[in-house]
């Protein structure tokens, strides 16, 4: 069970009341407050941070001139869809491999000339991702031949650039519905690869079962990047949803839409399939945020959050 636990830290400053244990000598005029989905947050999950106006001088639109960062990353602010106005909001994404422990949201702005920051901590927690162990792999099979390997190269140049955010604003109007018309989990997001006891890889998405042929949507509207045969993904599609905000959809055996397109939420972009490098058909569906990959059920809770959705109760082991 997901708990969601609101934490609702004012950062008034004139009134004088601490933020969080923060020093009290900071004397900006800023009277905002923030408020995050949750104080934990797995490795892989998602934060949504929200902030308040809370005073007369915050008019609408000022508090976009926030700063917010967690370590070297920047987490640009938007308007919130579904508050008054005046609030912005910013997604998160904490990656998989991100150590557990005590991290800090940071929050700056400029006020005459002098610099003002507020820390808001939150706690990584360890996701509730099972290990596979890897034993026994015939080398050949997980080495690429030099031709694969030179094709898998140019491919991760495709791939990056396709991740390129070129779309500041928001192209969604509520939260993802499933690629899938039935929604049958047959391998969760996160699980680990064991090899020799070091981790060597993670599953990086959600498997949907999706027999051969079976129909896929889009789960919301934005531009399709890309769709194009790929050697892991096989038949690929990636869209870009505005925000930093990406889905892709793997291993199809048909594909409707080409680069460019401008789908909508569960418009039709193939059939699935069992092309890339898998034994099955089925669809391997992945959601990041600012190019870091994320849970796609969690993911999808956090969007439902942000548009005021009712929050289907996800199992703990579903990643
Ligand atoms: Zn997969």
């Amino acid at each position: 069970m997901n708990l969601v636990l609101t934490l609702i830290l004012t950062a008034v400053c004139l009134g004088g009341e601490t933020f969080f244990h923060a020093p009290r000598n900071y004397l900006g005029e800023r009277a905002f407050s923030l408020r995050l989905s949750d104080e934990r947050v797995a490795n892989g999950h998602t934060l949504l941070l929200e902030c308040i106006p809370a005073g007369p001088g915050e008019e609408p639109g000022r508090l976009a001139d926030l700063t917010v960062s967690t370590g070297s990353r920047i987490h640009r602010l938007y308007p919130h869809p579904t508050s008054p106005d005046g609030v912005v909001f910013a997604l998160i994404g904490i990656p998989y491999r991100a150590v557990p422990g005590p991290d800090t949201i940071h929050v700056e702005w400029t006020e005459s000339d002098r610099i003002y920051g507020r820390d808001l901590p939150f706690n990584v927690v360890a996701g509730p991702y099972r290990s596979e162990q890897i034993r026994g792999v015939p080398q050949s099979r997980v080495t690429p031949s030099v031709t694969d390997f030179r094709r898998i190269a140019r491919e991760q140049k495709i791939i990056a650039a396709a991740y390129e955010a070129v779309r500041d604003t928001l192209m969604m109007e509520d939260t993802f519905r499933y690629p899938v018309e039935k929604k049958t989990i047959t391998s969760p997001y996160g699980t680990r690869r064991v090899f020799n006891g070091q981790l060597r890889s993670y599953h990086g998405g959600l498997d949907l079962r999706a027999y051969e042929g079976t129909p896929l949507y889009a789960a919301q509207s934005g531009v399709v990047k890309l769709a194009q045969n790929l050697f892991y993904s096989g038949n690929h599609v990636l869209i870009e949803h505005g925000m930093g905000i990406h889905t892709g959809y793997s291993h199809m055996s048909r594909l409707y839409v080409k680069t460019g397109d401008e789908v909508s939420r569960g418009q039709l972009l193939g059939l699935s399939g069992a092309t890339g490098r898998v034994t099955a058909a089925h669809l391997h569906w992945t959601v990041s945020v600012d190019g870091v990959g994320v849970s796609p059920l969690q993911f999808t809770e956090i969007l439902a959050m942000l548009y005021q959705k009712p929050v289907e109760v996800r199992h703990p082991n579903d990643g």
